[in-house]
């Protein structure tokens, strides 16, 4: 869907999210919003069904909208959007062939580590996992087969910060090595994997890009013609692909990614500052405190930051952990993160239960350990809410 005429792609970050591909020209009617097109197939245009669209699992005019935006927020070439966020992930899992090797970073989402365990297992592909504070040792893990190497920064939970363009430097002095980075959590509005030197950026739409905890969505954006020719083919016969509703609240969702990333990272520093200066509280993890590990590096490479953080309550053990979270009145107890609504919970009892007590602490999860998705609320009711919980745990 071509955007000529229309919109300079050099316009402003809220300015394509509100208009990129969107253009009420495209439309015989004008819509000024993408219509929800429902139909499964197209009246064929050419004989050669090269023009236009003609199955909705190839295509879908909403769908295309969405992707095109997508590639113009990250300014990248291609985007294609997935069923999930794992489905992006498989996608681009299924580039590796039996023999292939891949570098993992350690620490990254459940689910990522699930898939890469499983492609490892019944593909034959050769998987390493790597500290991503331990570059020179990253180093020296190439092999000849090497084809990929997976990031995700900042760490969930504890706000590791990775430094993108080292990891994207080294890995690329071997040809023909693809860098994946899961920009889930900074987005596309404080992020530009692609200008860091990554080759593919992978989104769950679910979190901050749609932003309203109402759509669960994954994508891909890239710039290289071939790997986007393999990976639309994946898209197409694999057909984990989104219905056009969801992709019209993505696309909505988009459209207030600009205000609402402001919002979270304004709600998060005054929530983690509030929290720091708590009596029951421990230690705060947010990359936005300069005593954090992360952030000369995030500084570097980002332009700002979301509304992630985690703290420890002091003294507390999984007893007073469940108690906080059952006292929470307005903040939700609940798995998932990026929405307008605040979210809590305990990695040890929730998200990172998948590890071992004794994994869990070798990489700094403590029992006592909370990570918030601060959401837009006032942040006010939110430092309020937390308060009065931290109180309850401990009667
Ligand atoms: C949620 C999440 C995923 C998986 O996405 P789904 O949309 O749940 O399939 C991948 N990476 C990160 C960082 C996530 O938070």
């Amino acid at each position: 869907m071509s955007n000529e005429g229309y919109l300079p792609l050099e316009s402003g970050f809220a300015t394509l999210a509100i208009h990129a591909h969107q253009s009420p020209d495209q439309w015989n009617s004008g819509a000024v919003i993408t219509p929800i097109v429902t139909a499964s197939t197209y009246k064929l245009q050419s004989a050669d069904y090269s023009t236009g669209f003609q199955y909705g699992r190839w295509g879908n005019p909403t769908r295309n909208n969405l992707e095109g935006c997508l590639a113009a927020l990250d300014k990248g070439k291609h985007a294609l959007v997935f069923a999930t966020g794992c489905a992006a992930t498989w996608s681009a899992l299924t580039i590796l062939k039996s023999g292939d090797h891949i570098l993992c970073a350690a620490d990254i989402y459940g689910g990522t580590h699930h898939l890469v365990d499983m492609v490892a297992q019944e593909k034959g592909v050769d998987l390493e996992f790597f500290d991503v504070n331990n570059l020179s040792s990253f180093e020296k893990m190439f092999k000849p087969t090497t084809k990929m190497v997976w990031i995700e920064s900042p760490t969930n939970p504890l706000c590791k910060v990775v430094d993108v363009r080292k990891v994207a430097a080294i890995s690329h002095k071997q040809p023909g090595v693809l860098v994946v980075m899961d920009n889930t959590f900074l987005t596309s509005y404080f992020s530009k994997p692609l200008a860091l030197g990554i080759d593919i950026v992978m989104y769950s739409m679910t979190k901050y890009m749609n932003g309203h905890s109402d759509v669960i969505m994954g994508a891909l954006v890239l710039n290289d013609d071939d790997v986007h020719a393999r990976l639309r083919d994946i898209q197409q016969h694999g057909g984990a692909v989104p219905g056009p509703f969801d992709c019209y609240l993505a696309l909505r969702g988009l459209k207030t990614l600009a205000l609402r990333m402001k919002q979270h990272m304004k709600n998060g520093i005054e929530v983690a500052q509030y929290l720091k200066k708590h009596s029951l509280v421990e230690e705060v993890l947010h990359p936005g405190f300069p005593d954090h590990p992360g952030h000369e590096v995030l500084k570097k490479q980002c332009s700002g930051y979301c509304g992630m953080l985690a703290f420890k309550i002091k003294g507390a053990g999984m007893q007073e952990v469940s108690k906080f979270l059952k006292a929470l009145k307005m903040i939700v107890y609940a798995g998932s993160l990026g929405g307008c609504d605040s979210l809590a919970e305990s990695p040890a009892l929730l998200s990172h239960k998948y590890l071992s007590k004794e994994e869990r602490l070798e990489i700094g999860i403590t029992d006592n350990l909370i990570r918030l998705s601060v959401g837009i609320e006032e942040a006010e009711d939110i430092t309020k809410d937390i308060d009065q919980a931290l109180k309850a745990a401990f009667v």
